[in-house]
């Protein structure tokens, strides 16, 4: 696929889209002579020379024969004989000159696209014709030229007079080019109507359509046909969950959301895939504005006095993250008096302590909470405010934002894993990889406010229970979202009412253009922690590097990578060491069982690793990481770079330890797990 998108980007592929940046000027010969013998004038030559030589072979047919019927009425006469060699002389070298203009149209086809259109069968059949006519031509020679007296090679010239006929069949292959190019021209004359109005994907189709007219090759053809089905069926980045799960119909189910929808899955994440497509296929179609600033103003709200001007907002937005001041004593908050305590513990030099490790991998989000008396969430946030100086680069409503993640955090259920301190967990997380310099460089300090935001928020109020078992007992949440993206959905909606509120909105200072910014983007990120997703993310991922998409990546590509720091964090436990990573193992498992036993009490299938009996918790982690969590860290570590590559160590010793030891690596509380319940948050 690849090669195909490259190709495209050759441009001259491409009539009327814009040209690659580099690939016009660099085109290699052989590409230079594969645009020549497409070029439509070259074709219709070709054509013609066919047809030209059709009715000379038609003519060698008709009148030496007529001359000898002629003949035969009286004897062979002198002339008669005369004639014939003439005739044949003549014709020996208008076949000659034919036949070379055809072996060199054939030599340099295939020097323009390879071997491989020797591999089309027309092709091939066209080739040996030519060569094996004009192999004859040659044995023939001296007979043509004494005139005719040996009777062996009078035969060969016999079967060459023959064989032309074959030669009629490379008439069929021009002409049967004609009826593709015909049949195309109807299509593009159809979308023409359409044009106007028509979608990115139509335009992608034409160019495509364009390509496979052209083709000589049987191979690329269908290849053409197969990326022309795959934009239609409009599932570009659905990946086949079983073949992804290995086959594993446990983890196919898991990601499958239980089974509960017998299978059937949404596509891609949120946001059209056609103006992504025009992206993906050389940049065509409509440009992404850099700036979300830079588009209208907002009409619904009026801005406020206080809302900065557009530019002053496209400043925030668009300025990328600049390093945390080293050693600097970071100012004050102005809080209003109920909120200095948050602003003491903050500075206090216990919390200080365990803070100055945020810039580390493995940070340990439990010992925060321990520090900060269960308030790692509000505490981080803070510290990344008056860190990254958020506060001066964006207009944030401080007292507002702490009365938020207060609220926040105690709208976070007391359940043994998606609780406040997962939070803290995931806001770290993605702190984490929003300052690794393959992605620092590419957002702003908006971006990065929004994005520890938007992780505070992204489990609100999680039930414990997950969206396969939400359908399956018909929870009004599943009704309230008709079973789609069913958690991720209420995370989102429930927090973001209650930031509606005017005592908890951060935003309030905030542009309606940064507003609405920040809500796309969070909405965005946020809906694509569903892990129904995970592969879907990983794709779109892949494509986009390879298209090579954050050199200079437009809005959309930036949030794209931005929810794939949020992603990336949220599935991130098994990818810190074995202390941390465990803990978390520990706390799932917990949270699978009290599902499973709700299931059972229900009267529902107990989903697969959540049996507290019979689950075998090595097992079940070590698939985990190796089918889920391993290709997914690959990819991204490969974009972060090397200076990451720690995280991909910690994944592959934790696979190496789940295979090895089993669930034996827990020690006793693999036991407590499988028994009684176990008191929630053990370290907290
Ligand atoms: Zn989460």
């Amino acid at each position: 696929m690849g090669m195909w998108i490259k190709r495209m980007q050759t441009a001259a592929f491409v009539p009327g889209a814009p040209q690659g940046s580099t690939s016009t000027h660099k085109l290699t010969f052989r590409k230079r002579i594969r645009l020549f013998t497409d070029d439509r004038r070259v074709e219709g030559t070709t054509m013609a020379v066919v047809l030209i030589y059709f009715v000379f072979i038609m003519l060698d047919f008709i009148v030496p024969e007529m001359y000898f019927s002629a003949g035969l009425e009286g004897q062979v006469t002198k002339s008669y004989k005369q004639f014939t060699i003439r005739w044949m002389r003549t014709f020996w070298f208008i076949d000659l000159t034919f036949l070379s203009f055809f072996l060199i149209e054939i030599g340099v086809r295939v020097y323009a696209w390879g071997w491989q259109y020797m591999k089309d069968i027309l092709n091939l059949i066209d080739f040996v014709i030519v060569a094996v006519s004009f192999a004859m031509l040659w044995v023939t020679l001296e007979y043509t030229l004494e005139g005719g007296e040996d009777t062996a090679l009078g035969s060969v010239l016999a079967l060459l007079r023959v064989f032309r006929i074959v030669r009629i069949f490379r008439l069929i292959i021009i002409l049967n080019k004609f009826r593709r190019t015909r049949e195309a021209a109807a299509i593009i004359r159809l979308k023409t109507k359409y044009r106007r109005q028509g979608s990115p994907v139509e335009k992608v189709l034409d160019i495509l359509q364009g390509l496979k007219r052209k083709s000589d090759l049987n191979a690329e053809r269908d290849n053409l046909s197969f990326m022309m089905d795959v934009i239609v069926s409009g599932d570009l980045y659905t990946v086949s969950v079983s073949a992804a799960s290995q086959g594993n119909e446990a983890y196919s189910t898991f990601l499958l959301d239980g089974g509960a929808k017998g299978g059937t899955r949404q596509t891609g994440l949120v946001g059209g895939t056609g103006a992504l497509l025009a992206n993906v296929v050389a940049g065509t179609g409509a440009q992404l504005k850099r700036s979300p600033t830079a588009g209208k103003r907002n009409s619904v709200r009026e801005p406020k006095p206080s809302d900065p001007s557009p530019e002053k907002s496209l400043v925030a937005t668009s300025r990328t993250m600049s390093k945390p001041a080293e050693g600097n004593q970071p100012g004050r908050f102005n809080f209003s008096p109920e909120f200095t305590w948050l602003e003491e513990m903050l500075f206090s030099s216990d919390v200080q302590t365990v803070l100055e490790k945020t810039s580390s991998w493995e940070f340990d989000v439990f010992e925060l909470d321990r520090a900060t008396s269960k308030h790692p969430m509000v505490i981080l946030m803070l510290h990344f405010v008056k860190a990254f100086n958020l506060d001066r680069e964006l207009p944030i409503n401080c007292n507002n934002l702490v009365r938020y993640l207060l609220k926040i955090e105690e709208g976070y259920k007391n359940v043994p894993f998606h609780n406040y301190v997962h939070a803290a967990d995931v806001t770290h997380g993605t702190a984490y990889f929003m300052v690794q310099a393959a992605v620092t460089s590419h957002i702003s300090p908006f971006d990065f406010f929004c994005m520890a935001l938007g992780a505070a928020i992204h489990d609100f109020e999680h039930p414990g229970y997950n969206n396969a078992f939400l359908v399956a007992s018909k929870d009004p949440i599943a009704i309230l979202y008709n079973d789609s993206s069913v958690l991720e959905n209420f995370h989102i909606s429930s927090s973001w009412r209650l930031m509606l509120r005017d005592e908890f909105n951060p935003f309030e200072g905030f542009s309606n253009e940064q507003y609405n910014e920040a809500r796309a983007t969070m909405v965005y990120a946020i809906l694509g922690t569903d892990m129904k997703f995970h592969f879907d993310h990983l794709t779109k991922f892949k494509t986009r590097v390879s298209a090579g998409a954050f050199v200079e990546p437009d809005r959309k590509d930036v949030r794209l990578l931005l929810a794939m720091c949020m992603h990336s964090a949220d599935v991130s436990n098994p990818a810190k060491g074995w202390d941390l990573s465990s803990e978390w193992a520990v706390r799932v498992m917990e949270e699978f069982f009290q599902q499973g036993e709700n299931e059972a009490q229900l009267g529902l299938p107990v989903s697969p690793f959540m049996d507290r009996a019979r689950t075998d918790i090595g097992k079940c982690q070590a698939g985990f990481i190796s089918i889920l969590i391993k290709p997914f860290f690959e990819e991204w570590i490969g974009f972060l770079g090397d200076s990451n590559k720690h995280i991909l160590t910690n994944i592959l010793s934790n696979i190496k330890t789940w295979s090895d030891q089993g669930e034996g690596a827990l020690g006793d509380r693999a036991g407590e797990l499988h028994t009684a319940p176990p008191p929630v948050s053990r370290k907290s």
